[in-house]
């Protein structure tokens, strides 16, 4: 009896892992051509100064419309495409994507914002960001300052010194960096003083139990002190109730992101939020 039950549950975790593979090949093979067939998109959500509600910036978001799959969310397809070495393309198509609406809200007018892009560790260890970078903000006319880029501390697992070179690149071009999904992972008090970050992300795991949970508050009060000790600033993501963002500002975080204040829109609905003074 045993022994058969031990063989269903061998050959119903084969079943799901062939299922798995067989999701990772097609999406993979439909990975290769969505630049190509126009199913990329980024959605843009918005960061708001925590003290007055102000709109500061946007993240970039990628969204992929498959025209097979339907709507594929990023954690799923990105782990794939840095898989299949497809991820310095796609990594160039968002952040030509971004600087070009960065720069065609500049043309309506809009100032005194910037546009967050994320960027994998796979991107970071690639010679030659800096250089496309720079590239990129001269080609669509936008000052690096408006451009605010995201690493997470899995970056800094291999080839330190080159990502410490790549960054140090990044800076000189006058941009910002910041360090996302903070606390999570890897993280490791050292990174902040060998790398020029300038905002901490706290990870929005730490803000889902907030305010009741007392750890988290400790953790996230711990958080901005440190930021703030190093003069960088200090950002909280997932931010989904009036009581986290309360909480958030109370104890001093800089900026807010969720979906309490606005989930990821696209350029239309991100476009009618600027003037908009409070989410
Ligand atoms: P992230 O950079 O930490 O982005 C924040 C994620 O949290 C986004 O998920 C956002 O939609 C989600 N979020 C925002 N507010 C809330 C909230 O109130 N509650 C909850 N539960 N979630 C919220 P999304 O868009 O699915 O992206 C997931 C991750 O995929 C991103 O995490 C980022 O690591 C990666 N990603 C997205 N776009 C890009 C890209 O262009 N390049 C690279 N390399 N990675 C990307
Ligand atoms: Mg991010
Ligand atoms: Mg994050
Ligand atoms: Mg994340």
């Amino acid at each position: 009896q045993a022994k058969r039950e031990g063989r269903d549950r061998v050959s119903e975790f084969s079943v799901e892992q062939m299922r798995d593979l067989e999701d990772r090949l097609v999406m993979g093979n439909q990975l290769r051509d969505a630049i190509r067939r126009g199913e990329l998109e980024l959605h843009y959500q918005p960061q708001y100064r925590a003290t007055d509600r102000r709109l500061t910036g946007f993240e970039a978001l990628l969204r992929w419309n498959s025209g097979q799959l339907g709507q594929v969310p990023p954690g799923r397809f990105i782990p794939i495409a840095e898989a299949l070495g497809l991820m310095p393309e796609i990594g160039e198509w968002v952040l030509d994507a971004a600087c070009r609406q960065l720069r065609a809200w500049l043309d309506h007018g809009h100032r005194d914002f910037t546009v967050a892009v994320n960027m994998s560790a796979q991107q970071l260890q690639r010679p030659g960001l800096a250089a496309q970078v720079g590239a990129a903000l001269q080609q669509h006319g936008v000052p690096a300052a408006m451009l605010d880029i995201e690493i997470t501390e899995s970056s800094f697992m291999e080839n330190v010194w080159r990502v410490q070179r790549t960054l140090a690149e990044l800076k000189a071009l006058g941009l910002q960096l910041s360090l996302d999904d903070f606390g999570t992972g890897y993280s490791s008090l050292a990174y902040l003083k060998q790398f020029p970050i300038d905002k901490l992300k706290i990870d929005q795991s730490f803000v889902r139990e907030l305010p009741a949970d007392a750890a988290d508050a400790a953790i996230v009060r711990t958080i901005i002190a440190v930021a703030h000790e190093l003069h960088m600033h200090v950002a909280a993501e997932g931010v989904a109730t009036q009581a986290q963002a309360d909480f958030l500002a109370a104890a001093g975080c800089d900026e807010l992101q969720g979906n309490h204040l606005g989930p990821a829109l696209n350029v239309e609905q991100a476009g009618e939020r600027f003037g908009v003074g409070r989410a």
